[in-house]
């Protein structure tokens, strides 16, 4: 069980299978953290519009005392308009009402004009509120993938590292080095031979070779044409089995 080349086989399919676990992952973490960025415009957006609502609502609430001081004055100014000794005085009192009527109608135009504007901004915010929450939705699903998906994966990369180690203090240093270079040009280091093929790049293998193999497994042997490991397919069988197995 401990022949070279079943080690070196052993090597690979670990290798594969740590590929695919960082694999999974993926995109994950990079959606992640673009649909923070997302909900975080999201509720910038939903508070600038309340603020701005805010503002309106603060207009029209002091404008209705400012409306109704007004009104009390111009109502005393009336009142006074009937008790003057001359025209001057009733000039001067005329000026000042015309004054106050003027200011009370722009503040009146004012209010019309915010309380409009506040319907806009009320729909503006149910569509930026809607956003938001749409987003954080999104956000927290991908977070609860992402979290389940580390979670499972710890649990195999543990066991696929420890399993890596066995192999590895096993392992002549000389065949692990040929081996760590192949893995720089080919993510599937080890190859099975099939119909007398390399499976890797399909060039035929001469049967006195295979016959070779099969009697010297502490020997490793490359594909001629692609330079990846090859090995016969009863030890490529064997080892698939072992490492699904974990029995390595
Ligand atoms: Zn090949």
């Amino acid at each position: 069980m401990n022949e070279q080349i079943t080690l070196l086989a052993q090597l690979a399919a670990i290798d594969m299978r740590l590929d695919e676990l960082h694999d999974e992952l993926g995109d994950l973490p990079r959606e992640v953290k673009a649909l923070e960025l997302a909900v975080r415009d999201r509720l910038s957006a939903v508070e600038a519009t309340k603020a701005k609502i805010d503002e309106i609502e603060q207009l029209r609430g002091t404008g209705h005392v400012t409306m109704q001081e007004m009104h009390d004055k111009e109502v005393k100014l009336a009142d006074q308009q009937f008790q003057v000794k001359n025209n001057r005085e009733f000039d001067a009192i005329t000026k000042e009402l015309e004054h106050i009527k003027q200011e009370r109608s722009t503040l009146e135009d004012r209010i019309r004009t915010a309380s409009v504007s506040e319907e806009n901004l009320q729909a503006t915010l149910d569509r930026s509120q809607a956003e938001y929450d749409e987003a954080k939705g999104r956000l927290q699903d991908k977070v609860a993938e992402l979290e389940q998906l580390t979670g499972e994966s710890n649990v195999e990369l543990k066991k696929y590292i420890a399993m890596r180690l066995r192999v590895i203090a096993k392992l002549d240093d000389t065949l692990e080095a040929e081996y760590e270079r192949i893995r720089t040009f080919h993510r599937e280091a080890t190859v099975p031979i099939k119909r007398d093929s390399c499976s890797g790049c399909y060039s035929a293998i001469p049967s006195q070779r295979i016959m070779e193999m099969k009697h010297n497994r502490d020997r490793m042997y490359t594909c001629e044409n692609c330079g990846r490991i090859l090995v016969t397919e009863d030890v490529a069988i064997e080892t698939e089995n072992a490492v699904e197995e974990g029995n390595v």
